[in-house]
């Protein structure tokens, strides 16, 4: 079972955006006796790993998955990065992983296009552990489906929002985390949720949300800033204003506002008439976390780590040589799921190799030097270069 989910696992650590491309693999000697040397284990035809996969519970792969994240947290690395030295940042947000034509099993979602043609997909619920440095793990995740047989109402990323905290609260139970989530979740159920578990919050409020919050603001928009901030970023001068307002009631809640609104202008040299235009933009959350002038900034900034789960997360594995979206277990829900927490597996270990000082130290030494070049030069390695000691073959002259 050892080698056989290993040689799944493999399949995304060495990037090779398919079954098809490992197996091939396979055929060359020098490349199985490397992972061999490397793993302790045989390579398995990636026929018989899908036929494993599409077999045995997605839970228990994913709780594998939840002890290797246990086990970073015992490890206590990470907790540098913890929001205001407290809290573990952990985003939440969903995103398709394949679509059809047609049905493919009894629990795809489906939509409707204007012209009638209906789409059946796959969508996933992630709660993310997201960091300033750009890690992004995964801590659980939870499918969007529909059940089994006659219902009234799809199932929506909200319910299974509920589901998934249930998940976290039970694997990570004592972990302090602050969520944090798009404009869809400053809701009731997600305050109630988050107080329950002893959680804190950090969530975008769009201007059509929570109404009675918004009317409460609308004055202190237009008070001058709590605080202010400035720096240059990349030739670029960023400068942002701070606001926040504490207790505002709502239901059974008491909410804290606040606001950052930062302004780009591009720098030019000393001298120079700057006519270029600044940008701004306005970034607004509701929160269980008191701001005040000495934390309001870290607080909004932790706020905008959100973005990790997009960009780190999703579009790293699906454009990022992990092919998220490519259809590993056709006809398998079952095995669809398997093969997506092996992805997260993968990235997670290889975000220890990416981030290690070696890698990054390799990065320094070239300015072109890209991990995905890296990578490349991995795999010839181990298609080329004998793990006996056989010296690697010297180019001519
Ligand atoms: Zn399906």
């Amino acid at each position: 079972m050892e080698e056989l989910l290993m040689g799944g696992t493999g399949m995304f650590l060495f990037k090779q955006g398919s079954r098809n491309s490992l197996n091939n693999k396979r055929f060359e000697e020098t490349f199985l006796s490397n992972y061999e040397h490397c793993l302790g284990m045989r390579l398995p035809h990636q026929d018989t790993v899908a036929d494993v996969l599409t077999a045995i519970d997605p839970i228990h792969l994913e709780m594998v998955k939840m002890r290797l994240m246990s086990r970073l947290f015992e490890q206590k690395w990470l907790r540098p990065y913890r929001l205001l030295g407290q809290y573990y940042p952990v985003a939440v947000d969903a995103t398709g992983v394949v679509s059809f034509d047609k049905p493919h099993c009894e629990h795809c979602l489906t939509k409707k296009s204007k012209s009638g043609k209906v789409t059946y997909f796959h969508y996933v619920l992630e709660a993310k552990l997201v960091t300033a440095a750009g890690h992004c793990f995964s801590l659980a995740g939870e499918w969007v489906e529909n059940p089994s047989g006659d219902f009234n109402k799809q199932d929506c990323e909200l319910k299974a929002f509920t589901r998934l905290a249930g998940k976290l609260k039970k694997h990570y139970p004592r972990l302090p985390l602050c969520i944090l989530a798009d404009g869809l979740y400053p809701n009731q159920t997600v305050f109630d949720i988050c107080r329950s578990n002893e959680w804190k919050y950090i969530l975008v409020l769009q201007d059509t949300m929570l109404k009675s919050v918004q009317q409460e603001v609308d004055l202190i928009r237009l008070r001058k800033p709590a605080t202010e901030s400035y720096r240059v970023k990349n030739g670029v001068r960023i400068s942002s204003k701070y606001r926040f307002q504490t207790a505002i009631p709502y239901k059974k809640h008491l909410l804290h506002w606040m606001q950052c609104v930062e302004t780009k202008t591009k720098d030019v040299k000393p001298g120079v008439e700057n006519t270029a235009e600044p940008t701004a933009s306005t970034f607004e959350y509701v929160s269980n976390i008191e701001p005040d002038r000495d934390n309001i900034i870290r607080l909004t900034a932790g706020g905008r780590l959100r973005w990790k789960i997009e960009n780190e997360g999703f579009n790293t594995q699906k454009c990022g040589d992990y092919e998220l979206e490519h259809k590993y277990c056709r006809n398998s829900y079952r095995g669809m799921k398997n093969y997506y927490t092996l992805l997260q597996i993968a990235h997670l270990i290889n975000q220890l190799v990416e981030k290690s000082k070696f890698v990054t130290a390799l990065q320094k030494e070239h300015s072109k030097q890209t991990i995905r070049e890296i990578w490349r030069c991995l795999t010839a390695y181990m298609l080329l270069v004998s793990p006996t000691g056989t010296p690697p073959i010297q180019p001519s002259g």
